[in-house]
């Protein structure tokens, strides 16, 4: 690791961290973007580990059904709908003056079941996969029975004496928190200073043991591994790190495939395709993104979204010093009203999974997240948590700025975006209390 000292000289040579540390609102073009075809052999992961997290899910899906009948319609899958959102590319570009032609999606995973957001992927997928091991070892699953055994009392007190712990801003801890406790398991959530009191409250009625930090995310990570490895029952999910995590948002992409197709969409050299997600620490967008390039390749440009204050995987990427470098060396102070962003230091794996990956990212002040979020609930009907409304800012601004033009340019998709497709995918939203729905509509920020 290098020194304080170092860390600073190195992100002052780079001239988007410059402006990053004066809160402007910019784009960042990723310049190690690599031709899908050379970059696919370099990768750690690969479609048959998406394919294999794809297969778990549909042998919990029985077990999934049982404890939350929610899932009941989707046959125990949880998956949230693709929605064509023409009200609200109108709305962009009449106040925004956007000029974003073709169509523009919502990826509702706002509104999955469980969870309310797109943890419900990540998250429960990873403690799924460490239930299939323990019951593996201890010999619980038998060969060809169905996983909906896991839901006797028997075996709900046996994962009973065993604890999953995760450090979380909160919808991780939501997910997680609420898989296991219907599995059984003792949980912990090691909650940042910026976790919503409505996030700790619903966890607790939930039977789950919630602990504070005054610190940001990182530090209630640390302190919740720490506290984790002493305990050998004990398993703690590491959002910084974790491959299963990973997996289980890559999942997402290939359930997607059938969804475009639904909406007679195409994605070929003709048709690109431009996606835009919000990152926090770089799992959840890291995951989607590298599950849709192993799908569609370079006819996918994946862009991820930040806040101005906040914006870590920028820092790591845009430094190469990935999780060697946080906002706070930047000068700037990782706090946000996008509470699911609020990480001031990105997971060190997804910025190296990311490197040849990644089109870009955006950054968007915590103002316009409000105003997003009014303007899709007026166009469209639809709500959606501040955090996830930093999507907007991609469709709103890639035919602005001018690094975002020569992007077009240089890929030759400047004569094709009228045949383009736009998914903004929308991160959550859907458990968020009517009261604290209010309160977000009436937040006005200068
Ligand atoms: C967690 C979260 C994200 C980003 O996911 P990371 O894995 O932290 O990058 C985006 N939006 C919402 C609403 C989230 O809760």
């Amino acid at each position: 690791m290098l020194n304080k000292e170092k860390i600073k000289e190195a992100a002052e040579a780079v001239p988007v961290l410059k402006r990053a540390a004066r809160e402007e609102e910019l784009v960042w073009i990723n310049p190690d973007l690599t031709e899908f075809a050379s970059a696919k052999p370099e990768l750690e992961l690969t479609m048959d580990d998406i394919e294999d997290a794809e297969r778990r899910l549909e042998r919990f899906a029985p077990f999934i059904m049982k404890c939350f009948p929610e899932t009941k319609p989707r046959n125990g899958l949880i998956e949230s709908v693709l929605s064509p959102i023409p009200g609200m590319q109108k709305a962009l570009n009449e106040a925004y003056n956007s000029h974003l032609q073709g169509r523009l999606f919502l990826k509702q995973d706002s509104h999955l079941a469980i969870a309310g957001s797109v943890k419900a992927r990540g998250g429960i997928y990873e403690v799924l996969k460490h239930t299939e091991d323990l019951a593996a070892e201890h010999g619980i699953l038998k060969e060809g029975e169905s996983y909906e055994v896991l839901a006797s009392e028997e075996n709900k007190a046996f994962f009973r004496g065993y604890t999953i712990q995760v450090g979380s801003t909160g919808n991780l801890g939501m997910s997680i928190g609420i898989m296991s406790a219907a599995i059984g398991y003792e949980v912990i959530v090691h909650m940042s200073a910026d976790a919503k009191q409505w996030k700790k409250d619903l966890l607790r009625s939930r039977g789950v043991t919630v602990m504070e930090y005054a610190s940001d995310y990182s530090e209630a990570v640390k302190n919740g591994r720490k506290l984790s490895d002493a305990n050998p029952k004990s398993y703690f999910v590491d959002d910084e790190n974790s491959r299963n995590l990973f997996l289980g948002y890559a999942v997402a992409a290939k359930r997607l495939v059938g969804q475009l197709a639904e909406q007679k969409v195409s994605v070929d050299k003709e048709h690109p395709l431009f996606v835009y997600i919000p990152c926090g620490v770089g799992g959840a967008p890291g995951g989607v993104s590298f599950g849709l390039k192993q799908i569609f390749g370079d006819y996918v440009h994946c862009f991820f979204v930040e806040p101005t204050q906040a914006p870590c995987m920028l820092a790591g990427m845009a430094s190469g010093l990935n999780s060697g470098i946080s906002v706070q060396d930047l000068g700037l102070t990782g706090l946000t009203h996008a509470d699911g962003l609020a990480v001031g230091r990105p997971s060190g794996f997804v910025g190296g999974v990311m490197k040849p990956l990644l089109s870009g990212i955006f950054t968007v002040k915590d103002s316009l997240l409000y105003d997003y979020m009014r303007l899709l609930l007026d166009s469209e009907d639809i709500f959606l948590e501040p955090s996830a409304c930093a999507a907007f800012q991609g469709p709103a601004r890639l035919l602005q700025y001018p690094e975002t033009k020569e992007y077009l340019t240089a890929h030759q998709l400047t004569e094709k975006m009228d045949q383009a497709s736009h998914i903004a995918w929308a991160t959550g939203g859907s458990l968020v209390p009517e009261e604290i729905r209010e309160e977000y509509k009436n937040t006005y920020l200068g």
